[in-house]
């Protein structure tokens, strides 16, 4: 037999985020005086009592293999964080702690898809939803949303699309790429939808402590006990507690979907990092005061990007309302040349943006929105500052 990869495999993009900030990082490394607004990672450290706990955990022989689904007196944590934050009541055997947030998505889509299910996802949604359905062997529909109303998608919009096919919604809020904030009449409407025709829920709530204005997060599973029954709430620590490299993350939902995705994970990765969950667990037992302060630094970032852009000729954005990436509209400069190059496309733009002026931005078209590029505001005032002016000046010398 041929040695070659599986179709499957063959259809899968890596991840471009992931990509462009390897490549920024590695510029940084070469010398180079880069500006990064690519993947999004607080740039903030982990705070400095989660370290302890690990260093805590590190000593005390906290090295051991941890049950598949994550440690108990984690998982009761997680089920306290759930019933405070979200209105959610859950048992530990309703929680998997799985590595990231990412491989609570690739379990659940594993859990609940058959070849050929379909997917509906509000658009432009994050570009790792696309590709963790048709990994798992799923069926992608993206519902697009338009900018002029925050692109978001509600119920009426996702209806237009459902199939004797159709398995389940994701929904992301806040967004990424976004940062809309879907609002509880807007959910219910959904919910609604979902518990009408069937219809499994991703909740990824990974962005819930980010978000301004004073708007509040609301979990689809909290509206009531039906949609709770079909709705898996995704979350993990990366973004509320800056741990992106520590690799924890979880799954609350119905009994007999998180079994399945603990069966998935008992053959493929075991039990996420056994340090980790120790020091996740301090996280969560600490309360939000760091996470405030985050908060109140990344709104004042959220406000000035804003702005910067707004002030360039031919660039626009809608002022997000969570997380903390912002899209950027550059369709007035598509048709434009830089140097005799054309700019066709987010994917134009953003290479010759990085060549040009040493700025990295991620091109909208994988998160299915080629008018746009993403630029994440996890970056100090400074660089947003500096990295502005320098696209500025790249706009400014387009013809
Ligand atoms: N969901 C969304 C919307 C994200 O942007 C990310 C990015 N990291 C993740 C999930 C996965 O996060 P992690 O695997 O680091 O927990
Ligand atoms: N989720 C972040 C982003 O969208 C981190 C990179 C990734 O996991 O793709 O940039």
């Amino acid at each position: 037999m041929a040695l070659t990869l599986s179709a499957r495999c063959l259809g899968i993009a890596p991840s471009v985020t992931l990509a462009i900030d390897a490549e920024a990082k590695e510029m940084k490394a070469r010398g180079e005086d880069v500006i990064g607004f690519g993947a999004g990672e607080p740039d903030f450290d982990t705070p400095e009592y989660i370290r302890d706990a690990a260093k805590y955990a590190l000593d005390h022989g906290m090295t051991r293999y941890t049950p598949v689904p994550g440690t108990l007196s984690l998982r009761k944590q997680i089920a306290g964080k759930l019933l405070k934050d979200n209105n959610l009541s859950y048992e530990p055997t309703q929680i998997v702690v799985t590595n990231g947030a990412k491989q609570a998505l690739f379990n659940a889509f594993s859990a609940i898809l058959d070849p050929g299910d379909e997917v509906l996802m509000p658009a432009p949604c994050w570009l790792s939803y696309p590709e963790l359905v048709r990994m798992t062997g799923g069926v992608v529909v993206e519902v697009l949303g338009d900018e002029s109303n925050n692109f978001l998608v509600d119920a009426d919009m996702l209806r237009q699309h459902v199939t004797p096919r159709t398995k389940a919604i994701v929904i992301c809020s806040p967004s990424n790429p976004n940062g809309c904030v879907w609002s509880r009449e807007i959910l219910e409407g959904i919910a609604q939808l979902a518990v009408e025709k069937g219809l499994f829920v991703i909740s990824d709530e990974i962005y819930e402590k980010l978000i301004y204005d004073g708007l509040t997060h609301v979990s689809i599973a909290s509206l009531n006990d039906k949609i709770k029954q079909q709705t898996i709430v995704i979350n993990g620590h990366s973004k509320a507690y800056a741990m992106t490299g520590w690799r924890i993350g979880y799954a609350a939902g119905p009994a007999n979907v998180i079994k399945a995705m603990s069966a998935f994970q008992s053959h493929s990765t075991s039990n996420a990092n056994s340090i980790a969950q120790y020091a996740a667990e301090a996280a969560l037992k600490s309360g939000d005061e760091i996470v405030k302060n985050m908060v109140q630094e990344f709104d004042t970032r959220r406000k000035l990007i804003h702005q910067l852009i707004n002030q360039i000729p031919n660039l626009s954005a809608t002022l997000p309302e969570g997380a903390f990436y912002i899209m950027m509209n550059i369709s007035a400069l598509q048709g434009k040349t830089y140097q005799g190059e054309p700019i066709e496309n987010s994917m134009d733009f953003a290479r010759l943006l990085l060549g040009a002026q040493k700025v990295a931005v991620v091109p909208g078209r994988p998160f299915g929105a080629d008018h746009h590029v993403r630029l994440s505001y996890a970056t100090s005032q400074e660089n947003i500052k500096n990295g502005l002016a320098r696209i500025a000046a790249f706009v400014d010398s387009l013809e």
